[in-house]
């Protein structure tokens, strides 16, 4: 009867909230010793000015492939390792091998070198001293702090915002530059873009997808101009296909990221990719 029906329903919610527990206790644990063993690893997707199609830099991605699991993406287990603590862990290692392998691509091509970009967690902040860790990996790995940029979210200004301020101006005087990753999509204010030392803006991917074959964003073209007012570059995230290449140049944007140029690569495939851009740039310069 009714009655039943209804424990049976409490029943299977049961059951559900209960697998849907287990499985994250499983991934919590798996996580764990994948930190402990040092199993994540970065991926590397790059970044092109947009008027000559020059490689400025790469993104680090975090990848992660377990043996019980399989493959976990960053938006699952990022948050993950934010709301456990093992974040802090697991930045540092990320900062630690993103700078080892820059240093690599510096001592191929100097000052030339592509950039590479840090996504930094606003726990990373909260709970580390950002800017100590910075300075000792930098120290460490030989990498120039002018080749490590490193991302933050709208997320990251919102909380303690004078403490956030003091580490940012801490990293920019050291050199390190800094963007605002998933510019659009947070609870942003304005009046923190001109108060502390940002260098890039990364205009979002959900804006870009917007730039159909025909039509102009005014969302895009008016972060790009807000983006230029205040002094900073402006970069488009996710960029897919020529028509949108063609429609942020026509906006004045600088730089893209996404598909269209390639896709989130190991770093055996980055070193022919750096190579290979090298090769076409002094081409371009001599001939
Ligand atoms: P994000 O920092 O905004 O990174 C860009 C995401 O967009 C990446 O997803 C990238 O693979 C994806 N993407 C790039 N180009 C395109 C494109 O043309 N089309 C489409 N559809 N997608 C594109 P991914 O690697 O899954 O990372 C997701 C998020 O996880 C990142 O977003 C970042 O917030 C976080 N994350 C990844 N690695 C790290 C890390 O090392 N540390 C921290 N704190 N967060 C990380
Ligand atoms: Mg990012
Ligand atoms: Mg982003
Ligand atoms: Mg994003």
């Amino acid at each position: 009867d009714a009655k039943d029906g209804g424990r049976d329903r409490a029943h299977a919610f049961d059951q559900a909230m209960l697998d849907q527990l287990n499985r994250r206790i499983a991934v919590i644990e798996r996580l764990k010793a994948a930190v402990r063993d040092q199993k994540i690893q970065l991926h590397y997707q790059p970044q092109h000015r947009l008027s000559d199609g020059c490689l400025i830099g790469f993104e680090a991605l975090a990848r992660w492939n377990d043996e019980d699991l399989g493959t976990v993406g960053p938006d699952v287990f990022i948050p993950i390792a934010e709301q456990t603590g093992l974040i802090v862990d697991l930045g540092e290692q990320i900062l630690r091998n993103a700078c080892t392998d820059a240093h690599g691509w510096f001592k191929m091509l100097g000052s030339e070198a592509p950039v590479v970009s840090v996504n930094i967690s606003p726990v990373q902040f909260a709970r580390t001293d950002v800017s100590r860790s910075i300075a000792n990996v930098l120290a460490e790995t030989g990498l120039p702090a002018q080749l490590l940029e490193i991302e933050v979210t709208e997320g990251v200004l919102i909380s303690e915002k004078s403490r956030v301020a003091t580490t940012l101006t801490e990293l920019s005087t050291m050199g390190v530059s800094i963007a605002l990753d998933d510019f659009g999509t947070g609870y942003s204010s304005l009046s923190y873009l001109k108060a502390l030392p940002l260098n890039r803006l990364k205009i979002d991917r959900s804006f870009i997808s917007d730039l159909a074959k025909d039509t102009e964003s005014p969302i895009v073209s008016t972060v790009i101009q807000l983006g230029h007012n205040l002094n900073l570059q402006v970069i488009a995230e996710g960029v897919e296909t020529d028509t949108q290449v063609d429609r942020l140049i026509e906006s004045g944007c600088d730089e893209g990221q996404g598909y269209y140029y390639g896709r989130p690569m190991p770093l055996a495939e980055v070193n022919t990719y750096v190579a290979g851009c090298a090769a076409t740039s002094r081409a371009g310069k001599t001939g």
